[in-house]
């Protein structure tokens, strides 16, 4: 009996090395990893720099406290100021303590102003953690369930949706900030139908109230979507941004970057962490950006996430139930018809690692690193697997389906 507390339906495998993006196991089979760790793994497995760069500090020097200076944090910091054209940095361990870093920004940012009870707009599907804060600001009611009370000061419109936002802020007169992924990762890969109108509206109706635009780009940030941050599709910056999952490479280090007046709201005693930007986890953070910039990763994020979706297009063209294929770079989302969740197994089978989310999307999100045979490679097995699972009869489904209504 394992002695692992029950929080997640796991595969039947187990890994004991990868290289770039394969993955192995002790019985020697060989898979091609789809899905990075969930966007982890950008340089895929056992980069060659960032193994040697981890040796070294390790040999050197794993943690000190946040109460002495740290040089490598200093230099990540300063990388990430550089290519967001934002100001400063609070280094965390993980998504949900980058987004519990904004909110608690937010919130002091409002108190500062004098507005004592602060609300923050968030998304319907949207993704942001499984904190207490976080899980309040998400918008999935089965991940809600059984945790009530939530934490209040959040209100809620849909996605892509400028009007919805513009009415709350006529409407109210104590929102401070609006908290949004630029593309929604968890929520079934959504994104929005001109991304660049939508963030540059919400930019306007932040600048035109005085609210804080904070993005979410734990998922879509460190070159997954062909620039370093989803938001430089936009011509726009943020007042806060939020990072995790691709900067360390799956060491843990997550980040709240903040820009202007939002650079300035923490002041000590405010925030804090005992790990985060520790020299390790930073260290693994400066050698991904270094490697993203020297290999040219944002490119062949780009070109290797068009590749993949117009070949995959072109595979399914003939198939009924496939209803749309999204991508934003590396982050590649193919709507189904009917709840798939089966398609993970059947694709373990095939030696290929995917990720179905929202009942209904596969998700692809491949290291940074794939190049044009392993794309290829991942199309020909995909597309195989989806005209196979959608040709089975509905009936086989119908357990998944259920669970899909209990989900919204
Ligand atoms: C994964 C994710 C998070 C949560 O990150 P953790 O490291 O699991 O806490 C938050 N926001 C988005 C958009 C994510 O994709």
């Amino acid at each position: 009996m394992s002695h692992l507390m029950n929080t997640y339906g796991r595969q039947p495998v187990t890994f004991t090395h990868g290289e770039g993006v394969w993955l192995f196991d002790a019985q020697g089979n060989q898979y091609l990893d789809a899905l990075s760790g969930v966007a982890v793994n950008g340089l895929g497995h056992a980069h060659p720099a960032l193994v040697k760069a981890i040796q070294n500090q390790v040999a050197k020097m794993i943690h000190v406290s946040n109460i002495y200076g740290i040089a490598e944090q200093e230099a990540l910091a300063d990388k990430l100021a550089d290519i967001s054209g934002m100001d400063k940095v609070f280094f965390c361990n993980s998504g949900c303590e980058a987004n519990e870093a904004s909110i608690k920004l937010a919130r002091l940012y409002a108190h500062n102003k004098g507005i004592e009870n602060p609300e923050i707009i968030v998304m319907e599907r949207s993704f942001h953690g499984r904190t207490m804060a976080t899980l309040s600001a998400t918008g999935n009611r089965k991940s809600q369930a059984g945790f009530e009370p939530l934490v209040s000061g959040f209100v809620r419109v849909p996605y892509d949706d400028l009007d919805a936002v513009k009415a709350i802020a006529s409407r109210k007169n104590n929102v401070v900030a609006i908290l949004v992924e630029p593309v929604q990762g968890e929520g079934g890969v959504h994104i929005p139908l001109d991304m660049a109108a939508y963030l540059q509206g919400l930019r306007k109706i932040c600048d035109d109230n005085s609210w804080l635009l904070m993005l979410d780009e734990v998922q879509s940030g460190i070159g997954r979507t062909g620039t370093w941050f989803a938001f430089q599709h936009a011509d726009i910056v943020p007042d806060v941004m939020s990072l995790a999952k691709g900067l360390g490479s799956g060491v843990p280090i997550g980040a709240c970057v903040a820009r202007g007046i939002a650079a300035e709201t923490f002041v000590p005693g405010k925030h804090g962490s005992t790990f985060g930007g520790n020299p390790l986890a930073s260290t693994a953070g400066l050698t991904t950006l270094k490697v993203i910039e020297t290999e040219m990763l944002r490119e062949n994020a780009q070109k290797m996430g068009d590749l993949i979706k117009s070949n995959l297009q072109a595979a399914l063209a003939d198939t009924k139930g496939v209803i749309k294929l999204r991508n934003a770079g590396l982050m590649i989302g193919i709507e189904l018809d009917r709840p798939c969740a089966e398609l993970v197994k059947m694709a373990l089978e095939a030696k290929l690692l995917i990720n179905v989310t929202a009942d209904k999307v596969v998700r692809l999100l491949p290291p940074l690193v794939i190049n044009e045979a392993e794309a290829k490679e991942l199309v020909t097995r995909l597309a195989a697997l989806i005209k196979q699972f959608l040709t089975t009869p509905m009936v086989i489904n119908a357990n998944a389906k259920q669970h899909e209504k209990a989900t919204w």
